[in-house]
């Protein structure tokens, strides 16, 4: 397969729009419930907790832990064939949030439950994706 194939853009709304958009900016942003203090990803119109509507959009600091991974050995869409093997990710960012990702700049079997993390925010053809590596 071609080197210029690109991964599968994310489908943006008014929610997701704007955690893309801080990206581009080099922040990685979640939503803090203003109830009940809650934070997630990915972005939801109402607090998953207590289903309260009124939340703030924040800025994670980039520090996360690593709670579980999966190698993956075979291409399930042709943009990541030439990645293979890579790792996918649940970390969970120091404010709260858990997210699926990548884990890069590591072999897997230097990977451990609760490693610390850093952000990486990683250029992606039109978009920028967050993405982490062990510290
Ligand atoms: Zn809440």
């Amino acid at each position: 397969m071609s080197e210029a194939l690109t991964i599968p853009a994310p489908e943006l709304d008014d929610l997701s729009r704007p955690f893309w958009d801080a990206l581009k900016q080099g922040r990685l942003t979640f939503q803090r419930c203003t109830a009940c203090g809650h934070a997630w990803l990915p972005a939801r119109s109402d607090c998953p907790r207590c289903l309260a509507p009124d939340w703030q959009r924040q800025d994670a600091k980039g520090g996360a832990t690593l709670v579980s991974w999966v190698v993956y050995r075979m291409a399930y869409h042709p943009a990541f064939e030439s990645r293979l093997p890579y790792t996918v990710a649940t970390v969970q960012l120091d404010e709260g949030p858990r997210m699926i990702s990548n884990i890069v700049g590591a072999q897997p079997s230097q990977l451990r439950i609760e490693q610390r993390l850093r952000l990486r925010i990683e250029a992606e053809a039109d978009f920028m994706v967050p993405r982490f590596t062990p510290t």
